[in-house]
């Protein structure tokens, strides 16, 4: 339970996002903001230059806290694995943090049941550096994708490195515990905000002034 609850409070992230609220609110903006992973393209995005791609757990690929991908997820990333090989991970705030799972056993098990490679790291998202994403890929941060639903941890991580960054929305609020809720709340407010008032997503190399529209199957 403890533990748990450990997994919802991120108190680093929370005051990150609270610092680039009032400096950077271009790091909390996804590239790609979007309803359902399936209409992600991922073979215009290995076209572009992008070499690898990183995924959330927990309302990206699962609902929180299950073992099965959901059906659109599990189609995207059959999709994403077809064009990536094997540069595709789960890079999660839970399964494979050294915080939460020292021995590694949650993130085993998920590799079993997900048939993707979990990375082991030691610091929560948004903190924490890339040189453990760089070494395991073998390419650098402005050729990863990170995809994740929270604006606060996956979005903020990958803008912080340079990554494109990809958002869907998430697949239920069930179960999630009230500091989520609220966070959530609070993320999804300030983003709209700052989008009307004319912020977006940092420039990436690889849009060479296109939409990122343009990695959107029609
Ligand atoms: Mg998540």
């Amino acid at each position: 339970m403890l533990q748990r609850l450990g997994q919802n409070v991120n108190l680093a992230g929370a005051s990150l996002f609270f610092h680039i609220a009032w400096r950077e609110r271009g790091l909390c903006l996804p590239h790609l903001d979007i309803s359902d992973l399936l209409q992600v393209d991922w073979a215009a995005l290995h076209g572009a230059g992008f070499r690898a791609a990183i995924f959330d757990k927990d309302n990206t690929l699962t609902v929180p806290y299950a073992l099965e991908l959901q059906p659109s997820a599990a189609e995207s990333l059959a999709r994403c694995r077809s064009h990536f090989g094997d540069a595709v991970a789960l890079f999660s705030n839970s399964a494979g943090l050294a915080q939460f799972d020292p021995e590694g056993e949650e993130a085993a098990a998920l590799e079993a049941s997900l048939g993707v490679p979990v990375l082991r790291h030691s610091e929560k998202k948004p903190g924490g550096g890339v040189e453990d994403l760089v070494s395991h890929f073998g390419c650098q941060p402005h050729e990863m994708i990170m995809v994740g639903d929270r604006y606060l941890t996956d979005i903020v991580f990958g803008n912080r490195h340079g990554m494109l960054t990809v958002r869907p929305r998430p697949f239920t609020s069930e179960g999630e515990p009230v500091t989520v809720a609220l966070a959530r709340r609070l993320e999804a407010a300030c983003t709209a905000r700052w989008l009307v008032q004319g912020h977006a997503a940092p420039s990436h190399p690889f849009l060479k002034g296109q939409a990122s529209g343009a990695f959107l199957l029609q």
